[in-house]
């Protein structure tokens, strides 16, 4: 089992108005470690009558809560953040044991995971409203800002920790209570971070965790008119959904969805440099996050030079155990997504693509596959319209500038893009065309709780992190003054 300083962060209940609680019906789903497929334990599986109190009980909480002043919030918050770095050795061991990342990936996302609660604990004191103008000599015009309300998220299991707190911090730095639905995968660092939640103050009823059923607590959270915004990263699919349920009770959205990021390499890059960006953006969590490389393009000049680089550093990766010192790459999340990665692989091969290296389960059995990388790769291939969300490099070939913009944004996607130049007019030119929310130019790696994080196109709506994270779970108020 887990070899934990503090055990009691290891919660097999669900945080609810501040207690901890079973299923009505004491129902579970058990939690499994993908790496071993031992069991890790279980949480209970609710459904919409648990959720609904819940919310009930955010909505109780919240007069008092935004009554608060920020600093108020922020003393909670700062407690929350200082709680997680102190913890964050069990916290990385949890996630690794419930996700399968590698340790290190693990500790980087705690720390990740609480910077947006520390951001946001000093960004809350800087909600600022507006006078305006006033076109009457007897009125005043004041525009304020307000937090929403009851915030309902649901998150996914690539980033269990950070995909709740870059919700939370802002939510509840702006005065808004939030009940949050992790995915069934990865419920174990949510109830961790709820457990030091109540550690750091929190009061009751501000912050709730509810594992269980997918459906019947995504379908409360999105159907009870208590419930003001919902916030939600996953799939696209699952994205259409959820807007679709939000509709009737015509709920405030963030949604950060799928992506299919662009990795263009052009034959002014630093190859060296391009190579690292592609291992950390495509390789990193398995490539199972939403911004992964999924197209790479390579400018015919470089393009097998660039091509035997890659995969003298995919060789060097280090497949296992993510508990294990030096792994750099744990199993896939489930069965399921092997099966994806093998899909693409096969497709991609049946229409002439060519295997560098890899392309199988890895000797390890369970979801453990191969870090892999084809050549050759055409636009009529799957690897070039669909997320792989694996350990897959696809390396399409493009000629000018021109070619390569139109199949980058020849998608319906648009979360991050990467390229890499060193010619300044080029750099500018192709940031300004790529259609997405993220650019990153000579580097693969972009994620800081300082900067807006989020899509265009499919990809979504909203930001988090920065200082427009807050905006989403803010309402303004107009406020005309007269009879002066
Ligand atoms: P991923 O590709 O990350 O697995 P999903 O969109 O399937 O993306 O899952 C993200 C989150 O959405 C998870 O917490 C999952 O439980 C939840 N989810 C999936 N289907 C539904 C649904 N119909 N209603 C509400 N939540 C859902």
């Amino acid at each position: 089992m887990l070899n934990l300083k503090d055990p009691s962060l290891l919660r097999q209940q669900c945080f609810i108005d501040g207690e901890w609680r079973d299923a009505d019906n004491a129902a579970t789903i058990t939690v499994t470690n993908p790496a071993t497929g031992e069991t890790l334990g279980t949480v209970p599986r609710m459904g919409a009558l648990e959720t609904a109190r819940a919310i009930a009980a955010a909505n109780a909480a919240w007069p008092a809560w935004r009554k608060k002043s920020a600093r108020e919030r922020s003393v909670i918050l700062r407690e929350w953040n200082d709680l997680m770095i102190e913890n964050a050795d069990d916290l990385a061991l949890i996630m690794t044991a419930e996700q399968g990342k590698p340790l290190l990936e693990s500790k980087g996302e705690i720390a990740y995971a609480a910077s947006f609660i520390e951001w946001f604990a000093e960004e809350g004191k800087r909600i600022e409203g507006d006078t305006l103008q006033s076109p009457w000599a007897d009125r005043r015009l004041v525009v304020t800002k307000e937090p929403i309300g009851v915030c309902a998220a649901i998150t996914p299991w690539n980033f269990p920790a950070a995909m709740i707190t870059r919700k939370a911090g802002p939510a509840l730095a702006a005065g808004c209570p939030m009940v949050v639905k992790p995915a069934e995968l990865t419920p174990f660092s949510a109830l961790a971070l709820a457990e030091l939640a109540a550690r750091a103050g929190m009061p009751k009823g501000v912050f709730s965790v509810v594992t269980g059923d997918s459906r019947a607590i995504g379908g409360e959270m999105t159907g009870n008119p208590l419930v003001r915004k919902l916030t939600f990263t996953g799939s696209t699919q699952v994205g259409r959904v959820l807007m679709e349920q939000c509709a009737p009770t015509i709920k405030k959205l963030s949604l950060e969805l799928g992506g299919n990021a662009p990795f263009i390499v052009f034959d002014d890059a630093d190859l060296d440099a391009a190579v690292e960006g592609a291992i950390g953006s495509k390789y990193r969590n398995a490539g199972q996050t939403c911004v992964c490389a999924n197209r790479l393009y390579v400018q015919d000049g470089v393009y097998e030079r660039f091509a035997e680089k890659l995969v003298a550093a995919v060789e060097k990766l280090k497949v296992g155990n993510g508990q294990d010192i030096g792994v750099t790459q744990g199993p896939l999340i489930e069965e399921k997504a092997v099966q994806k990665v093998e899909q693409h692989i096969a497709d991609a091969l049946s229409k002439g693509a060519r295997l560098l290296t890899g392309g199988k389960r890895h000797a390890l059995g369970h979801s453990f596959f191969q870090p892999t990388v084809i050549a050759d790769v055409t636009s009529n291939m799957q690897v070039a319209s669909e997320e792989t969300f694996g350990p897959l490099a696809p390396l399409f070939r493009f000629d000018t500038e021109d070619d390569v913009i139109a199949m980058a944004n020849d998608t319906e996607f648009g979360l991050a893009a990467y390229f890499y130049s060193r010619d300044i007019g080029r750099v500018w030119r192709v940031a300004d065309a790529l259609e997405t929310g993220m650019v990153g130019v000579n580097t693969g790696l972009i994620s800081t709780e300082v900067a807006p994080f989020g899509g265009v196109k499919q990809s979504g709506l909203g930001r988090e992190g920065s200082r427009y994270g807050i905006d989403d779970y803010l309402v303004v108020k107009y406020i005309c003054m007269a009879g002066m």
